[in-house]
């Protein structure tokens, strides 16, 4: 699949790239690697996988991509992929993978191919089969599983506000934007997402538990699997999730 046909039309690497994190320390420094990070994050919604993917891309100086932001850029660019993965997303299933994997397998062979994080792919065993693919004869260096407990990932979503032109995230109860409705970063719209409905949210929460948790397992048998503790102040995880690459990456 082209950038054309993706319509991302400004280039894959805009398009998906690191969203601005209103607020964000400077992350923890990790050790130096002697080659880029290959990594995924895993974490259902509302467990700050957005948030962390973010600080990584900084701190480790590899780019992001999320499938779900590259998602809702198609939407607002109203191109072909868009109007597509649009149906999907409203109701909160999963984008068929023929359209999901097309756009990772575009990124990795573009501004990927130098290390990455990925955040919100793979989403289930065939898109973690394709990943594999992508990659081989390399290999993922690490997978980041962000656990929080279902209370948790309700009261997240149910606040959660995101900045329809630039992505940043912001959550009415602990993180309002300084100016209601205004985002910090680039002065566009805060509003909910068109997905966090509860009935939608109730749907993605399902997938998560029968499609992407299982992947838990699966990166367990792969040995690439770091659980973290995903709960509390997110400069803390930030803390604990690099303490967990590095240990990881120690042979890097
Ligand atoms: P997210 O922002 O990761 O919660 O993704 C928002 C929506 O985009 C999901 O509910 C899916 O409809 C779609 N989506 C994102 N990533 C994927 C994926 N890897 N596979 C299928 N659908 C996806």
């Amino acid at each position: 699949m082209t950038a054309s046909e993706t319509g991302l039309s400004s280039g894959v690497t805009t398009a998906l790239g690191t969203a601005p994190s209103p607020g964000a320390v400077p992350a923890p420094a990790p050790s130096p690697a002697s080659r880029a990070l290959r990594l995924v994050v895993l974490g259902r919604q509302g467990s700050g996988k957005g948030t962390q993917a973010v600080r990584l891309a900084e701190c480790y100086g590899v780019p992001h991509i999320s499938t779900g932001d590259a998602f809702r850029s198609a939407v607002r660019s109203g191109s072909e992929l868009g109007a597509k993965a649009k149906v999907f997303m409203e109701t909160g299933e999963l984008v068929p993978d023929d359209l999901t994997v097309g756009i990772v397998e575009e990124y990795l062979a573009g501004a990927g191919q130098h290390g990455f994080i990925l955040d919100g792919f793979p989403r289930n065993v065939r898109q973690a089969e394709a990943l594999a693919r992508m990659l081989a004869p390399a290999r993922l260096d690490v997978v980041v599983n962000l656990e929080v407990s279902t209370e948790e990932v309700l009261r997240r979503l149910a606040g959660r506000r995101v900045c329809t032109n630039c992505g940043a995230n912001y959550n009415v109860v602990d993180n309002p934007p300084s100016v209601p409705g205004r985002c910090d970063v680039c002065g566009g719209a805060v509003a909910q997402r068109a997905d966090d409905t509860e009935e939608a949210i109730r749907q993605r929460l399902e997938i998560y538990e029968s499609a992407t948790a299982p992947l838990v397992d699966w990166y367990k048998e792969e040995g690439l699997l770091a659980t973290v503790d995903a709960t509390g102040d997110p400069d803390l995880v930030t803390e604990r999730v690099v303490a967990a690459i590095d240990a990881a990456t120690g042979s890097l």
